[in-house]
């Protein structure tokens, strides 16, 4: 059996953010002993529904604020997933922070159990931009928390950064790139605002009351990105993410992130949480009270399902290959290996996607690499224009 990933949902936040769409409640800090209880029998019922035990080689924590979560907590559902699964003695384990929700004491007390990389939340060094973005915290959260991480002993680091935000000019994107290069991270991911349905962003944007940055001047704040990245010595190895050399040609690249791009399984559980196993898509029930209910009450069922289920459907082999086609595109470095597209589907890549392929390189947007040019990526206009190219495929 394939080595599986598994992403864990921690859907609690402080306060909820203006601009965010993502499965995470406010206010509900209470239900976390419960929550973490019921996490644990998820992932008790999902295991025992197999006859031996699943190998598991990166483990996720993402939110929510993972960092709501005491050690203790922590150190609960690790010990779960170590008992049910074949956990392996290198698995990459993230846990995904808010600056100002972790201290000296608890980053240590993560860093003692096996968690091995932090993903902090930082988005802008700019106090007026994170005020837009009703974040928390302030940028020296943010080098204290580093500073903390570095103490502790984590030497695998990611910050996460938003750009194209209400009022943000080149330069101020430019000022925080550069602040945040000074805390010499491994691993940086960048990511255009995008105005979500439903959420207070949505509304007062039709209100006319955020100043979005237009198309233009957000191409260019992505550009500026590639430009100095690449000389800071950072491979971009994803549309959104960047990582540092890691050792003799490898990279600071998050292994778990890698599972999905390269389409392979994972277990996705908690609240909302999706997965993909088994050649079936899951999808768990997103309010916090019926995750717990369902599986308080719920017994295994054939691997991959769990009581937690909402959706649980399987996938056609058409759209396995769609699916490769648009996730696989998204590593601009690696791109999808026409070898393993033949091996996995038994079917040629160009002779599958022959009407939709030639026209895309025209249009400049991918191209075909590395020395036999047997791999095909985007090029760097078709990370500019990536929806364009993906939805050819949908
Ligand atoms: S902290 Fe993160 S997950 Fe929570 S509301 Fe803000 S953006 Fe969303």
């Amino acid at each position: 059996m394939d080595a599986h990933s598994l992403y864990l949902h921690i859907p609690f936040c402080q306060k909820r953010c203006a601009y965010c769409d993502f499965n995470t409640f406010a206010g509900l800090e209470n239900t976390i002993p419960a929550y973490v209880n019921a996490l644990c029998r998820e992932m008790r019922l999902v295991a025992a529904s197999l006859p031996y035990r699943l190998p598991v080689h990166t483990l996720f924590f993402g939110g929510g604020t993972p960092s709501l979560l005491s050690v203790e907590q922590v150190a609960t559902i690790l010990e779960t997933a170590a008992t049910v699964f074949d956990v392996s003695p290198r698995a990459e384990i993230t846990l995904e922070a808010n600056p100002g929700t972790v201290t000296r004491e608890t980053l240590r007390g993560l860093r003692r159990l096996g968690v091995n990389r932090l993903s902090f939340g930082v988005q802008s060094a700019h106090p007026e931009e994170l005020a837009i973005l009703t974040r928390l915290h302030d940028y020296s959260d943010v080098i204290r928390s580093v500073q903390w991480a570095r103490e502790a002993g984590f030497e695998n680091l990611n910050l996460d950064l938003m750009f194209g935000l209400p009022g943000q000019t080149l330069e101020r994107w430019q000022r925080t790139l550069e602040l945040v290069l000074g805390l010499r991270p491994e691993h940086l991911s960048l990511y255009c605002l995008t105005i979500e349905k439903g959420t207070p962003f949505f509304r007062w944007s039709a209100r006319g009351l955020l100043e979005i940055p237009d198309d233009d001047l957000a191409a260019d704040m992505y550009e500026h990105a590639m430009d100095r990245l690449g000389e800071a010595g950072f491979i971009q190895y994803e549309i959104s993410n960047w990582a540092r050399p890691s050792g003799e040609g490898t990279w600071y690249s998050c292994r778990h992130n890698l599972q999905y791009w390269r389409g392979l399984p994972y277990l996705g559980m908690g609240a909302g949480a999706h997965g993909y196993a088994g050649g079936f898509r899951t999808a768990n029930v997103k309010p916090v009270p019926h995750y717990i209910q369902r599986c308080q009450l719920g017994e295994s069922q054939p691997f991959p399902r769990s009581p937690a289920n909402d959706e649980f459907h399987p996938v056609s082999v058409q759209d396995e290959m769609a699916e490769m086609m648009m996730v696989g595109l998204r590593l601009t470095e690696e791109g999808i290996s026409e070898e393993v597209f033949q091996h996995r589907f038994g079917k040629n890549l160009r002779e599958v996607y022959r009407n939709i392929l030639p026209a895309l390189e025209q249009q400049g947007l991918i191209e075909w690499a590395g020395q036999n040019h047997d791999h095909l990526r985007l090029t760097r206009r078709g990370r500019l224009l990536g929806n364009r190219v993906f939805s050819a495929f949908l």
